[in-house]
């Protein structure tokens, strides 16, 4: 194969694995699906601390309720036994309101309860998200170093492959790396195709005879009809 041509698949592949290694850096993962997660969860957590912050308010006043009344039954209850009243009628009275006094304690005893319950449901949920809050910085904390240390491997090797390029471009005549910048902007880093049989590895299309002949004569020249691209014989039986 001509110098020119052989330099000038090596810059092709070259600019492939530039190409490959600048993709992988894009699509690293660097934490962000993780990340979302955790806000997720931390808003779930702000809210569910708020909704146990507000029952365990209601509780305290129904506790502060539930001793007034307590206070109020065991008064009404003493004068009801203390001997003091006599009156039927009034006997009667605080009879009847030690009663009523009775049964809205039970009431608000069996809300009370309730209260405790959900306290105690809700207490699970957030002991379960903070749980889950851990692993997640956890994961976090993984990911990210992960990406550190495959973006500095990538990058560094990008460092290297673009100081070959550069290396190769500078072996390259100015008119034929011209063409070639241009079919590679044109149809996506690909302007030089080795070809192994009888169709173009650019677009997939067969190739006449001529241009086989052509490329196996092994000097830049020979472009793909349909797409345009360089084409370089790469298969056996062309000259070296
Ligand atoms: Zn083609």
């Amino acid at each position: 194969m001509n110098e020119q041509l052989s330099i000038l698949c090596e810059l092709q592949e070259t600019d492939t694995e530039i190409a490959r290694h600048r993709e992988a850096l894009d699509t690293l993962d660097t934490g962000t699906q993780v990340e979302e997660e955790i806000g997720g969860v931390e808003s779930e957590l702000v809210e569910l601390r708020e909704k146990q912050a507000a029952i365990e308010h209601e509780n305290l006043d129904r506790e502060l309720e539930l001793k007034t009344l307590q206070d109020k039954k065991e008064r009404f209850h003493g004068q009801l036994y203390s001997g003091k009243v006599s009156n039927l009628g009034q006997l009667s009275d605080l009879h009847q309101e030690v009663e009523m006094l009775a049964r809205e304690i039970r009431k608000i005893e069996d809300h009370v309860l309730d209260l405790m319950e959900t306290l105690e449901s809700q207490r699970a949920e957030i002991a379960a998200r903070d749980t889950r809050l851990g692993e997640l910085k956890g994961e976090l904390e993984s990911v990210r170093s992960r990406y550190e240390d495959r973006s500095a491997r990538l990058r560094s090797e990008l460092e290297e492959l673009e100081s070959q390029r550069g290396e190769l471009a500078s072996r390259v005549g100015t008119h034929l790396l011209k063409r070639y910048e241009q079919i590679r902007a044109r149809m996506g880093n690909l302007g030089l195709v080795r070809v192994t049989g009888t169709t173009c590895l650019g677009c997939r299309i067969a190739l006449p005879s001529e241009t086989i002949k052509a490329m196996k004569a092994g000097r830049p020249g020979p472009t793909c009809d349909n797409c345009g691209r360089m084409l370089a014989w790469g298969g056996d039986g062309g000259e070296e």
